[in-house]
């Protein structure tokens, strides 16, 4: 690869801007993507392949601010950056609508949870429209651009209308589902979005499982055959692979020497201590299986007296998408059923369920990572899931268990967690009392495996792989003219 501008679009911004006293500061937002994307261009190689990183993405924040903050700000940033400021009222139905109500619970396997409103489909092509346009304002010949996830499919497309010889990368963080459950959304929807993911060079995948259904449904949907993962379509050259995203292994490995981490982590081995600890964290969100995981573990206290009193689920849920009914009444559920087994199997001196509903700063999410015996990961869909691979990461003395749904994407590199059927409560109740009993040589060869495997295709790796990939494709459409 030659020196180039790379541009990665999402659709935030990877930061807040707050304003308190007429003062403005950034804050970095947390979550897979953003510190994936930061931790390789932190590293030296990105510098050397890329004269200039930008990140191109919608601002949850007025222009105003933004302005005061360029003018104030000297500090220099991975990447340099464009924010596009999006009417509000036009990103609530995007956002909450479209992405949210319809691709989310679709592309997740709930399709009775799905909402179908011409409406905010206008909107979500009026914004991936919006993004079309400040990419045209910005696009050189041989930049690279690297569009991200589900509220951007029409943008791959929109961007090559304008320019046939752009480089395209697009990469869908979420599962990409059975052409049947695909099929349920309207005809001119369904031609829209594939088609518009059709408009990139590289269409990149977690598993590949997902790569096959994508192709299943373009041939289903538009007729276009494929052959070894690549699509001909109108002519040119795509390709769709796998690339199950890494995260920064060395980041989670290395946090037990934070002073911090250890004072956390020291302050919850004495809280609990003669006790095994369970743990889990999701945001709230109905994919996670919050809720029979829970099932689960009650199930588990009901077949196995001898472990009361001798063990506690400490269960962190995120606050997540607050605006969405479905997912206000996720809380009210979740927060019944831990009061009904709290309720049913406390004593005075212990409480089976430890729950919480808030953010975790790093130091607290890695202490608790390193606290616990058994990581219990188990949602009812997931495109990828970090949480069990920061498990994995955090474990530095290679003790420890994963319980892990078989139905997240991570289920397919992880085969040494013990796997799992999230609705299944016996199952879930048996890798519990599995997870418990397990021998620490038997944790230990099972994590060295799972960490070794981490290692080999970290964040950096699923990075430069993709970008190679785009770049080899993009060798191989000239090859073919
Ligand atoms: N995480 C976070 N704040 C918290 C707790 C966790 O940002 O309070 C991070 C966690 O470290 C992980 C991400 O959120 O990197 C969750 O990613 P995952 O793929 O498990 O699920 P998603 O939320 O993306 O569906």
């Amino acid at each position: 690869l030659q020196q180039r501008r790379l541009i990665l679009v999402s659709n935030r911004l990877p930061f807040q801007l707050l304003e308190k006293n007429g003062k403005v500061s950034l804050k970095e937002s947390d979550g897979g993507l953003v510190s994936a994307l930061k931790s390789f261009s932190e590293r030296e190689e990105a510098s050397n392949l890329f004269n200039e990183k930008w990140w191109v993405g919608s601002a949850d924040f007025p222009q105003a601010r933004w302005d005061k903050f360029t003018a104030k700000s000297k500090v220099k940033h991975a990447f340099e950056i464009s924010p596009i400021f999006i009417d509000t009222k036009v990103y609530n139905k995007y956002y909450n609508g479209f992405c949210n109500a319809t691709l989310w619970p679709l592309f997740h396997y709930f399709p009775s949870f799905v909402e179908y409103d011409e409406n905010t489909f206008k909107a979500y092509e009026e914004v991936n429209r919006t993004f079309a346009d400040k990419l045209a304002e910005m696009l050189r010949p041989g930049d690279i651009l690297w569009i991200h996830d589900y509220q951007l499919f029409l943008l791959p497309q929109m961007v090559r209308e304008r320019f046939p010889d752009a480089t395209i990368g697009f990469f869908l963080h979420i599962p990409f589902p059975t052409f049947e459950i695909f099929r349920l959304l309207h005809r001119p929807w369904k031609e829209k979005i594939i088609r518009g993911l059709l408009g990139a060079d590289l269409i990149g995948f977690h598993t590949n499982e997902y790569v096959q259904h994508f192709l299943k449904t373009v041939r289903m949907v538009l007729g276009f055959d494929h052959e070894f993962r690549v699509v001909n379509a109108d002519n040119r050259l795509i390709k769709a692979d796998l690339f199950p995203l890494g995260i920064d292994v060395q980041r989670f490995s290395t946090a037990s020497n934070l002073p911090e981490v250890i004072e956390q982590k020291e302050q919850i081995s004495k809280n609990f201590e003669g006790k095994k600890i369970i743990f889990s964290v999701d945001r709230l969100d109905y994919t996670k299986g919050v809720t029979h995981r829970l099932a689960g573990f009650e199930r588990f206290l009901e077949l196995h007296p001898e472990w009361r009193e001798k063990v506690v689920f400490v269960m962190v849920v995120v606050p997540s998408r607050q605006i969405i009914s479905k997912y206000n009444e996720r809380r009210k559920l979740i927060e019944e059923q831990v009061g009904r087994i709290n309720g049913k199997y406390s004593t005075l001196q212990w409480q089976p369920v430890l729950y919480r509903y808030s953010h975790l700063s790093f130091a607290e999410l890695c202490a608790l990572y390193q606290a616990s015996d058994t990581g219990l990961i188990t949602p009812l869909r997931d495109g990828m899931n970090l949480v069990a691979k920061e498990y994995v990461a955090s474990r530095a003395d290679q003790s420890g268990v994963l319980i892990l749904s078989e139905l997240a994407g991570a289920a397919s590199e992880m085969g040494e967690a013990i796997l799992v059927n999230p609705v299944d409560k016996e199952e879930v109740a048996q890798a519990i009392l599995t997870s418990l009993n397990m021998s620490p040589a038997d944790q230990k060869a099972n994590m060295v495996q799972l960490q070794k495997r981490l290692l080999d295709y970290d964040v950096t790796h699923w990075v430069n792989d993709f970008l190679r990939q785009l770049d080899d494709t993009k060798q191989q459409q000239i090859a073919q003219q």
